[in-house]
């Protein structure tokens, strides 16, 4: 169902009005108390200038960290305020408050042309358990309601899904739209060939996914720590490698069901516990018991490389090895070049996942694919499901 766009709004919604916008500033910080990386904010730069050059003001809610319904200083929004005007070129206030009648004086007291930022929403103890209270109180701090916030759309949160209950129009931003454009077209009209690759380290939290792309994905290749699980299900020795003991049966079910689609790795590179010592190459079936794999050996990065090149549609989610560490970095970058070489032969290329994401960029070839998502669960779930909370809170589209 498709959820009425920001871009339908005209100058009576716009004009000298509050558009009171849910955004995703999550941001890392440094140890210098700075922004680590702004990829977040200019995600939402988009919305906000539209909404800026329609006259608009908006009011900005967002959460930082697991501040748990408290102030933690150390998760304040503060220091986002000066990075946003920077990358926006247009003045962002900021109030240390969210849910007061400050807050409120400050919305309606922001000059047309100007940005205000309200204080972390996780620090009021409503937020997460959706005190319907707090949503209608935070309601007053806008006269419509813009969800840009798409990394958070699967919760089910006061500021994501009680807020826009009270207010009309409620509507989904353009880094939104953006995304839910890209994922469904992954989702439902996917070219063949198909090509997925899973990796990664939560197999129990992608097992949904993961079916969800049986039934139409044309192979499945499988690395990172998610085909340590598959190789245990085979009863294949696994060493100290990361197992998700849960998840074995489900994996060995999934195996049953479609033995033909998945692409395990035939060779990978082991280590010792911890990553330390020196990397070497064995044969999938041959895991040393004192050592564990961290990533897809060369004959493997061969094969998933010559099989994404195959492909109309790509989806790739979870980095094939303990990507952080050097050694054991090869499999993630061979699959996101693949990627690219995909994407420069005409397919369709979306990298989803919160780490699978930050592999990309720091391989410097997120913009060289069609598409990499802001949202990590977020993504996985609307891939799976077709629907997130925060999603059905908003208008519909007119028909
Ligand atoms: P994403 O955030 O892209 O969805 P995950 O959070 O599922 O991905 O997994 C990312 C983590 O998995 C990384 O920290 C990486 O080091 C780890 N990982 C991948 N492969 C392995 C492996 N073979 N052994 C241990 N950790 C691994
Ligand atoms: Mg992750």
């Amino acid at each position: 169902m498709r959820k009425r766009s920001l871009r339908s709004l005209d100058a009576a919604v716009l004009t000298g009005r509050r558009a009171l916008v849910r955004v995703d500033y999550n941001v890392p910080m440094n140890d210098s108390g700075g922004i680590g990386d702004t990829t977040r904010l200019e995600g939402t730069l988009p919305t906000l200038r539209l909404l800026l050059d329609g006259g608009a003001r908006p009011v900005l809610l967002s959460h930082l960290g697991r501040p748990g319904g408290r102030v933690v200083p150390e998760n304040s929004l503060r220091p986002v305020a000066s990075v946003l005007a920077q990358l926006l070129g247009s003045p962002v206030r900021f109030v240390p408050c969210t849910d007061t009648p400050e807050a409120v004086e400050a919305s309606r007291s922001l000059p047309a042309g100007e940005v205000l930022l309200l204080e972390n929403t996780r620090f009021l103890p409503g937020e997460t358990s959706n005190e319907p209270g707090l949503g209608e109180r935070l309601a007053q701090l806008g006269d419509f309601y813009v969800n840009d916030a798409f990394g958070t759309t699967h919760r089910s949160h006061a500021s994501v899904v009680g807020v826009p209950t009270h207010l009309e129009p409620a509507v989904a931003g353009l880094l939104v739209e953006l995304e839910l454009d890209a994922l469904s077209r992954v989702r439902e009209a996917a070219t063949r060939p198909f090509i997925v690759a899973f990796g990664g380290a939560k197999i129990g939290d992608k097992i949904p996914l993961m079916e969800a792309f049986l039934t139409h994905a044309d192979r499945i290749l499988v690395g990172g720590a998610m085909a340590n699980t598959f190789l245990a299900a085979l009863g294949m020795p696994t060493g100290k490698s990361l197992v998700e003991g849960g998840a074995i049966e489900t994996a060995a079910d999934i195996l049953r069901r479609v033995p033909d689609l998945l692409l395990l790795p035939e060779d990978l590179v082991v280590g010792e516990p911890g990553a330390a010592g020196s990397a070497r190459v064995v044969p999938a079936d041959a895991i040393p018991a004192d050592l564990a794999a961290y990533d897809i050996g060369p004959a493997t990065r061969a094969r998933f490389s010559a099989v994404i090149s195959t492909a109309r549609t790509f989806f790739w989610n979870g980095p094939m090895g303990r990507f952080e560490t050097r050694g054991f970095d090869e499999g993630t970058r061979e699959v996101a070049r693949a990627a690219v070489i995909a994407t420069e032969s005409g397919a369709f290329t979306v990298i989803g996942g919160g780490d699978s994401a930050r592999a990309i960029r720091e391989a410097g070839l997120d913009l060289r694919v069609s598409h990499v998502s802001t949202g990590g669960g977020a993504a996985l779930e609307y891939l799976a499901h077709g629907a997130l909370p925060g999603l059905e809170a908003l208008d519909e589209d007119e028909p």
